[in-house]
């Protein structure tokens, strides 16, 4: 009912709660869907929607291949790599790393966004970042107008020094 991150849990107050028993109605056709085959997703780092640093790819990225220096980038960082949904529907990424309204709400001490315009959907699922670095070439994107440091550049010189410089500390 309630969106994970989507507020800060504060103290109810409240007493303990009453378990009622309740009837439920015969439903119908349940159990008529047979499972053929499950799916486990490989995943290696922080899951998206706990990690401490997000780092996530959009467009700008220009083509598939590029969202390899979000990976790496994020490794290098310790963290979860996500993605907007142009680049989910491109089918560059899957859907799990999608972060906005239609994908996870993520509330990261630090996200950096590479190469995203900043769309309000995008903008929904990570807005509550403590500290968010947005690198665009358009110095009018939308995301700039909720960055905590904004770096107008290129992705694909601004993303390879970074990783080099994080390279060289370790
Ligand atoms: C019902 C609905 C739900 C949606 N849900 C979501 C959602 O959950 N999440 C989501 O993300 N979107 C969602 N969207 C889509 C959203 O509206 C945007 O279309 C999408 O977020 C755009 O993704 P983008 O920023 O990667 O691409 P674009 O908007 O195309 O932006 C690309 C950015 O990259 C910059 N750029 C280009 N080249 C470079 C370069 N070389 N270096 C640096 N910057 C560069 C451009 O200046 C531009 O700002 C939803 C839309 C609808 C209608």
């Amino acid at each position: 009912m309630v969106r994970p991150k989507s507020f800060a849990a504060e103290p109810g107050g409240g007493g303990a709660p009453e378990v009622v028993e309740v009837e439920s109605p015969d439903p119908g056709a349940t159990n008529a869907a047979r499972i053929l085959q499950r799916h486990v997703e490989e995943r290696t780092g922080p899951k998206l929607d706990e990690a401490a640093i997000v780092v996530s790819g959009g467009r700008g990225l220009g083509e598939a291949s590029k969202y390899e220096m979000i990976e790496e980038l994020a490794k290098l960082l310790r963290a979860a790599p996500g993605a907007s949904r142009a680049i989910v529907d491109a089918g560059w990424v899957p859907y799990s790393h999608q972060v906005g309204q239609t994908g996870k709400t993520v509330k990261p001490t630090v996200y950096i966004a590479c190469g995203i315009s900043g769309a309000t959907q995008h903008m929904v699922g990570m807005k509550g970042s403590k500290n968010i670095v947005a690198i665009n070439k358009d110095r009018e994107a939308p995301i700039f107008s909720i960055a905590d440091l904004g770096v107008v550049g290129d992705v694909h010189k601004v993303v390879p020094r970074l990783i080099e410089a994080l390279r060289a500390r370790s």
